[in-house]
């Protein structure tokens, strides 16, 4: 049996509907930011947080963006919800444009594309119980009326583990019983995609599986999720499809149930115990981890030194494999 196919996979557990249009349609995405030095008179400089990402979700799919910190994954998934609007490149929602929208266009959309914060404490208000947080939730933006709203929120707390502590203030809850009262507002509202922002960040091992049930096992079925994370372990178990990203790009793009990561960079990611994840400065031309890389030797170093490399196809049958690397997936107008 293949790990596709085990029955408690993310494969068996949420079907893909891979000729569907997607939920998220993202092509050639760019995000540049000016920073000021400390002074007045410092220079300002561009800083290139994402540069040419491009990928999809499909109903029912659960994409991790991984990466360390400042690989641009979340500065992505906040372009994805319309917090951050691109440089250059577009956003698709559903098939309609996303990116460039004017907000009182995009007002009326909102509700369907839900983000789960991963400051929980920070997202609740210290005076509201958790029934409470869901009700206002749903009457202020699902439309309820009161009476349907209670109703509503207490069967999704009672879904997430939290039917006796509807009355409980988030000061009382344990990290992973707030973490829960945001997905259930979150979830209340049968929401067609979720990005979620490293929702388990600072819980032990047991907490997290249990937030990462809550979410994923409750997303409506044909829902997409993009989830933030720097967990390797939570990505193999609960994504369909992993993007690794490095200085703004994404280097490679697998699913952990057919492939494992080839990439020299992503391969330390998913098992930190082979080398150091490298601390130094990465290149700022050709390919970013150019300077700590023992593939980029003999005359293969001066290409990627100067070219960057770009997503192509790795060959070893895995349908969605991509990876940048002059060394294993060469650019097939280059060969
Ligand atoms: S492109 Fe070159 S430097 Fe970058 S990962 Fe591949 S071999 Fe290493």
């Amino acid at each position: 049996m293949t790990a596709s196919t085990r029955p408690d996979s993310i494969h068996a557990r949420r079907p893909v509907d891979r000729d569907a249009r997607p939920i998220v349609d993202i092509r050639g995405l760019h995000k540049t930011f000016h920073q000021q030095g400390p002074w007045p008179w410092s220079p300002r400089r561009e800083v290139l947080a994402v540069q040419g990402v491009e990928f999809t979700v499909q109903p029912g799919e659960v994409v991790a963006l991984v990466g360390q910190s400042g690989s641009g994954k979340t500065t992505v998934s906040r372009i994805v919800l319309g917090l951050e609007e691109p440089t250059r490149g577009e956003v698709r929602l559903e098939g309609q444009p996303w990116s460039g929208v004017a907000e009182s266009a995009r007002r009326g959309r909102r509700v369907h594309y839900q983000y789960v914060p991963q400051d929980a404490m920070g997202a609740l208000d210290p005076q509201q119980t958790a029934h409470e947080h869901v009700i206002e939730t749903l009457t202020v933006l699902g439309g309820l009326s009161s009476a349907e709203a209670r109703d509503k929120a207490g069967e999704m707390l009672d879904r997430l583990g939290l039917g006796a502590r509807l009355h409980a203030l988030p000061r009382e809850m344990s990290g992973g019983e707030q973490r829960r009262v945001t997905l259930a507002r979150v979830l209340a509202l049968d929401p067609r995609l979720v990005v979620a922002d490293e929702p388990t960040s600072g819980l032990d091992p047991d907490r997290r599986e249990s937030v990462l049930e809550a979410l994923i096992g409750n997303l409506p079925p044909d829902a997409g999720c993009i989830l933030v994370t720097h967990d390797m372990t939570e990505a193999r178990g609960w994504c369909h499809r992993v993007l690794a990203m490095l200085a703004g790009r994404v280097i490679e793009e697998v699913d952990l149930a057919v492939a494992e990561p080839v990439h020299p960079y992503a391969r330390i990611l998913f098992d930190p115990w082979s080398a150091p994840v490298p601390r130094g400065p990465l290149a700022t031309s050709g390919c970013p981890f150019c300077p700590d890389c023992a593939l980029a030797v003999d005359g293969l170093e001066l290409r990627c030194r100067a070219d960057v490399p770009s997503l192509n196809p790795f060959p070893d049958g895995g349908p969605a494999h991509r990876v940048a690397c002059h060394a294993l997936a060469p650019d097939p107008q280059s060969s």
